[in-house]
């Protein structure tokens, strides 16, 4: 009695274990005998089985009959492989396209065959971890960010600010180093996305700048989670877009595109479509003169500042293609 087997381990507790390369399920448990039959049981009514004894921990064969069919070491190696993937998505936080490469990449070309494809696999790594979450709240008050989420892996303060204004709620993810980051990077570049978050908060707002002088990479250092009005309709955050747009014209023509885009604005963007003119395109009214004439303030954010047609020279980029490359992962 000194041949050991293998366990194959499953999330779900269904042990299986490798008998001579056969893949075998237990079928009960006397004491330290534990009794496995073939896998192909049901299906091909195959009658190999197994006995062994569990001591300190290891599987040792007791008795073995053997089965109508060969022996299938691939379905043994893909059954390991599948397990392991399991427990990264469960354990990690790495990414399913690296998960997958981390546990594929070894194994030998005669089991590849064998495996589920890469797209099988990913919805593999998502059910398992969707498992692992808490479930969704029903509503933005029932929202509580567990202690672990609230921290980054090194511990450090990750959810900087949880906050209402009236009824809407505004979760602000961020570090300290990644503030320092932003106060010195050259640009930021804004974006939302309505499709990665819970159905309770709308929007999924973050802010991306380049990191790193020589080489800079683009990343994501800020997240704010938001179920304000704006967010809500996707209809009308793409209206506020419209407004955004004007960055892409010259400085100079922007206060006549507003204008004329101001008289298309749905009303229920008054508000923010005057916020916008007050702040980032005309004088605020300061007074008005008694010839008739007003008086403005300069806008807080001049077109000159915000224009990225301006910019062309200055190496930022002109799109937020590289911000919403980062929603779609
Ligand atoms: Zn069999």
């Amino acid at each position: 009695m000194d041949e050991v087997c293998e366990i194959v381990p499953s999330q779900k507790g269904n042990n299986k274990i490798n008998v001579r390369g056969y893949l075998m399920i237990k079928e009960r448990i006397r004491g330290d005998k534990y009794y496995w039959c073939c896998k192909k049981k049901r299906l091909e009514s195959c009658r190999g089985h197994a006995i062994t004894t569990f001591l300190d921990g290891l599987h040792y064969l007791n008795n073995f009959v053997d089965h109508h069919h060969s022996p299938q070491a691939s379905k043994v190696k893909v059954a390991k492989t599948i397990a392991q993937i399991k427990q990264q998505a469960c354990e990690t936080r790495d990414k399913p396209a690296q998960i997958i490469q981390n546990n594929t990449v070894s194994m030998s070309q005669d089991d590849h065959p064998y495996m589920p494809t890469v797209n099988a696999l990913r919805t593999v790594i998502k059910r398992v971890r969707k498992a692992e979450r808490p479930p969704q709240p029903q509503n933005i008050g029932e929202v509580d960010v567990p202690n672990l989420l609230r921290l980054t892996l090194t511990g450090d303060p990750f959810l900087v600010k949880d906050f209402m204004i009236g009824a809407n709620r505004i979760l602000l993810f961020i570090t300290k180093t990644n503030i320092q980051r932003l106060s010195q990077a050259p640009y930021w570049l804004m974006d939302g996305t309505f499709k990665t978050i819970l159905t309770i908060f709308c929007q999924l707002y973050a802010i991306h700048a380049p990191v790193g002088s020589a080489n800079s990479r683009i990343l994501p250092l800020s997240s704010l989670c938001i179920n304000d009005e704006y967010g809500n309709d996707e209809q009308f955050s793409l209206m506020l877009r419209h407004l955004f747009a004007l960055a892409f014209l010259p400085s100079q023509e922007i206060p006549d595109a507003f204008d004329m885009l101001k008289l298309v604005m749905l009303p229920e963007a008054n508000e923010v479509t005057q916020w916008f003119e007050d702040n980032y395109v005309h004088r605020k009214i300061r007074q008005h003169l008694r010839n008739g004439n007003t008086t403005r303030s300069a806008p807080l954010f001049p077109p000159e500042l915000w224009s990225v047609y301006d910019l062309i020279e200055t190496g930022v980029p002109q799109t937020q293609n590289i911000a919403e490359a980062w929603h779609r992962r």
